[in-house]
């Protein structure tokens, strides 16, 4: 291609669908597609094998899709021999090759790109369009018109309003069963006698693109986390709607009740898997609120699994999007709790005595996925009690879930897991001792520690670091109504108790500033 052409349309590799408002009047007659795989999009955070593959083999089964209809497509592979190996350095070449009178594009997930792409926009003195993303319920803007009419965010508000306008779960103006949320209904465990038969998971064998790209990841990738034995990941929309489909039809009934469950060697239970082909835009969110909805309307699922599913899409999905664009890029600097720890080492192979991590790291390194709870409340708990520097917290995610886009990776990890917004995210630290864990697991019952115990050679890790993280935060938590409780019990401590917790805590990796100040005030 070597002419002028009227819009260059910029397709990133978590934008892969045909109904993107980007190619709303796309004209193959004087427009024309570019999309560029580049080293740096797996290298900025050491992307795990099974994200990069799941991002390429996806853009490659779409760049097929876009060639069969005959669109105009210039397409940058990983391994051209002049790829530079930036998405500013491919757009710079495509421009210089078809010299467009503009760029478009569908509203990016990456702050970090998006200024990159307008650095380039501006380079050559070219407008760039950003049309709205389609692939959500609400907008930036209307994220933005709820938070300024508010002291607090909250998860509820923006959620019921939501509802509200879209009439999702919704008779009139009230909600589906009278209720809005039914999560006290939601807090399943599976009991001694373990989840049974799960029914099996929506796995795709790799075809001729896939194994082409696994190939190539195996190769400019070796030492990046993870591995590919297992990789099942939906890449096409085909794929994708057949995932939902079969979410709907066997997961979705059990999916509320079991939504914080946990069990060794389960990697799927009832979840959707479906997170991944949603931020890739295989799937439009409407589409799986929409299918859950008439799952409910048939009598197949009770309304606490649908109303548990639709929160998760149309609630926490579309919030944490709003406080990521309306906070970047200050945001990814926040450090609330003044945590300075390394991430451990045994993040990156599982290679720990601790039950309940080395199941979760395990199965995220084997397939990149882990489910809501084992995210929030294992790996991202004990790094949090631990007192991780939470950019190193986010970088592990952002690396290791093939699910993971910026928008929705840093506030989940940044704000949720870690408080290291200071509570703009959520209402208070999630934060819980190895009793926890015991309740909602059996990965206790096959771990050389002890949930109930602080100290000692059998101590759990979380339960210490539990009580260690409440007593070094004591004055900041105190101000929280909602962790009165926490703080209660942790003044039935005594000062010798709470004294050798601290020296526990100091030999788990937290900082020896915190352990000798806490020795000092006890
Ligand atoms: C520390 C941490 C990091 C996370 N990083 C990511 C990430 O990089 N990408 C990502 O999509 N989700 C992330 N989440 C949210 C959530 O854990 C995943 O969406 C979910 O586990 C994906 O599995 P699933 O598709 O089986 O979800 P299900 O349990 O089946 O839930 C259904 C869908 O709801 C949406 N959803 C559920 N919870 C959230 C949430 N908290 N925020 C936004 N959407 C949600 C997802 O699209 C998901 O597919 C993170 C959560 C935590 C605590
Ligand atoms: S005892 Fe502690 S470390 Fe072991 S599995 Fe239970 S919570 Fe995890």
């Amino acid at each position: 291609m070597n002419t002028t052409v009227r819009n260059l349309v910029l397709v990133l590799g978590d934008q892969l669908n045909e109904d993107a408002t980007a190619l709303d009047d796309f004209d193959p007659g004087q427009d024309a597609i570019w999309m560029a795989e580049v080293d740096q999009e797996s290298t900025h955070v050491k992307s795990s094998k099974q994200r990069t593959t799941v991002f390429l083999s996806a853009m490659r089964h779409f760049a097929a899709q876009l060639r069969a209809n005959a669109w105009p497509l210039m397409y940058s592979e990983l391994d051209d021999p002049h790829n530079s190996g930036h998405l500013a350095g491919e757009l710079h070449k495509a421009i210089a090759q078809c010299r467009p009178q503009r760029l478009v594009m569908t509203a990016p997930g990456d702050w970090r790109v998006l200024q990159s792409l307008r650095q380039v926009a501006h380079e050559h003195d070219l407008p760039l369009e950003i049309r709205d993303d389609q692939h959500f319920f609400s907008t930036v803007r209307a994220f933005t018109e709820h938070a300024a009419q508010r002291k607090q965010l909250r998860l509820e508000f923006f959620y019921r309003e939501l509802r509200q306008k879209t009439g999702v779960l919704m008779e009139g103006r009230q909600p589906v069963g009278g209720q809005w949320n039914f999560d006290t209904e939601n807090r399943g465990s599976f009991g001694k006698q373990g989840p049974g038969q799960v029914p099996a998971p929506s796995r795709f064998a790799p075809d001729e693109i896939t194994q082409g790209v696994i190939d190539l990841v195996q190769r400019r990738f070796a030492d990046h986390p993870g591995s590919l034995d297992h990789f099942g990941w939906p890449v096409t929309r085909a794929q994708a709607l057949e995932a939902l489909s079969g979410f709907i039809a066997h997961r979705l009934p059990q999916f509320g009740l079991y939504q914080d469950a946990m069990w060794e060697g389960e990697a799927w239970l009832y979840h959707s898997h479906l997170a991944c082909a949603l931020n890739l835009k295989l799937l439009n969110p409407r589409e799986v609120v929409a299918a859950a909805q008439e799952a409910l309307a048939q009598g197949h699922a009770p309304l606490p699994a649908v109303e548990g599913f639709v929160r998760q899409i149309l609630g926490w999905r579309e919030y944490v999007r709003g406080i990521y664009w309306t906070h970047m890029p200050h945001y990814q600097d926040l450090n609330a709790m003044h945590a300075h720890a390394e991430l451990p080492a045994f993040y990156w192979t599982g290679d720990t005595d601790m039950a309940c991590l080395r199941d979760a790291i395990g199965q995220t390194l084997a397939h990149g996925y882990a489910h809501h709870i084992q995210r929030l409340m294992v790996t991202g708990l004990y790094a949090l009690l631990l007192g991780v520097e939470p950019q190193q917290v986010h970088a592990w995610y952002l690396s290791v879930y093939v699910d993971a886009v910026e928008w929705v990776e840093l506030p989940n990890t940044l704000g949720m897991s870690q408080f290291a917004d200071g509570g703009l995210m959520a209402s208070k630290p999630y934060i819980a001792s190895g009793k926890y864990i015991e309740r909602m697991s059996n990965h206790c019952q096959g771990c050389r520690f002890k949930p109930a115990l602080s100290t000692g050679v059998d101590a759990c890790p979380f339960t210490t670091l539990y009580w260690h993280y409440l007593d070094k935060h004591a004055d900041v938590l105190a101000k929280n109504p909602r962790m009165l409780m926490q703080l209660k019990n942790l003044n039935r401590l005594s000062a010798e108790q709470r004294a050798a917790i601290a020296v526990q805590a100091q030999a788990l990796g937290v900082s020896s500033d915190d352990a000798a100040l806490q020795a000092k005030s006890s």
